[in-house]
């Protein structure tokens, strides 16, 4: 009978079931833990001017090392921080690291370089998060308009209200407002219209569709971008013929492989901050404006 069939069924797939539960509860378990041991770290993606291919700034992308898995990519360990409150304390440790990071880097005498951080839906809805935010640029001295957020689509998805409210006020104190993966989410343009932001950035997979059927996609984003007074950044560019469709569709910043991957702090200072020119250093104002 179709219940026998069922339970059967039930139980051919449970061993591998229960597996992929314990996989995740050890992951779980463990993330918990990295932030106390240390096995956190950001590293900085090069973002450039579409026109000079200088740079502009960084986004700064969490990367976990646990000792016996070895480095955890976020695609697998995220979405688990996500199940719960954990994300809330592993994106505060991120916009801590971050602005501690920036800091650093001015003492050192490289100017402020803007970071982006991802922040996750969950941590929008988070009361605390704009007076965590403020106390965390207070204490680094880190100007907020050198702090930018990217925030998914999603966040228009649910409880709008307050995020947007709270997003709102972080972009009144100067911070930065950007939606990443931008075209592959459910945002009308009604919707797009009360989010309080600076910048879109392309979804690596509309670049990536270029040249092709995504240029027609890009070229619709950019000419929206441009009647809304918002910035540009294509993301996942990995060649030049893509770099220059970007540039010559109006793109402000690119970011993607062909200019760097995202590097380890110290590497990239070495790389960006050192050799290609400080922004905000004497002579060049372009990081004066970040
Ligand atoms: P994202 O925010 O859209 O970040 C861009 C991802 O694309 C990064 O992957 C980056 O390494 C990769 N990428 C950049 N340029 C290229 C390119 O030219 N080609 C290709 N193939 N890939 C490129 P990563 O570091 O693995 O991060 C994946 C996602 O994990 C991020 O997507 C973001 O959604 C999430 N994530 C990373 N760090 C954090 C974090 O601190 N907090 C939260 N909430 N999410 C994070
Ligand atoms: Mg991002
Ligand atoms: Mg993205
Ligand atoms: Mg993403």
């Amino acid at each position: 009978c179709a219940k026998r069939e069922g339970r059967n069924r039930a139980t051919a797939f449970e061993p591998r079931l229960r597996e992929a539960q314990l996989a995740r509860i050890g992951i779980r378990d463990a993330l918990g833990l990295a932030i106390a041991a240390g096995q956190l770290a950001l590293h900085y993606q090069p973002q450039v001017c579409a026109r000079t291919g200088r740079l502009q700034g960084a986004e700064a992308l969490l990367r976990w090392t646990h000792p016996d898995l070895g480095t955890v990519p976020p695609s697998m360990f995220i979405p688990i921080a996500e199940e719960g409150r954990l994300i809330i304390e592993l994106g505060r440790w991120v916009v801590a690291e971050a602005c501690r990071q920036m800091a650093a880097w001015h003492a050192a005498g490289h100017g402020y370089v803007r970071v982006a951080v991802n922040l996750s839906v969950r941590q929008t809805r988070d009361e605390a998060l704009p007076a965590f935010i403020d106390h965390v640029l207070r204490t680094t001295a880190v100007p907020a308009r050198c702090l930018e957020l990217e925030v998914t689509e999603s966040v228009l998805m649910e409880d709008t209200d307050l995020a947007v409210s709270q997003l709102a006020r972080l972009r009144a104190r100067g911070l930065q407002l950007s939606i990443d993966d931008f075209g592959t989410g459910y945002s009308s343009m009604a919707y797009l219209r009360r989010l309080p932001i600076d910048k879109l950035k392309i979804d690596m997979a509309f670049v990536q569709a270029v040249p092709g059927e995504g240029e027609a996609i890009a070229s619709a984003i950019l000419a929206m971008a441009d009647a809304f007074g918002l910035q540009v950044v294509a993301e996942g560019v990995e060649t030049t013929a893509q770099r220059d469709f970007f540039r010559d569709a109006g793109c402000q910043h690119l970011q993607g492989y062909l200019f760097g991957r995202a590097l380890p702090a110290t590497e990239f200072a070495a790389s960006w901050l050192v050799a290609h020119g400080t922004p905000g250093a004497p002579g060049d104002d372009s990081g004066r404006h970040p």
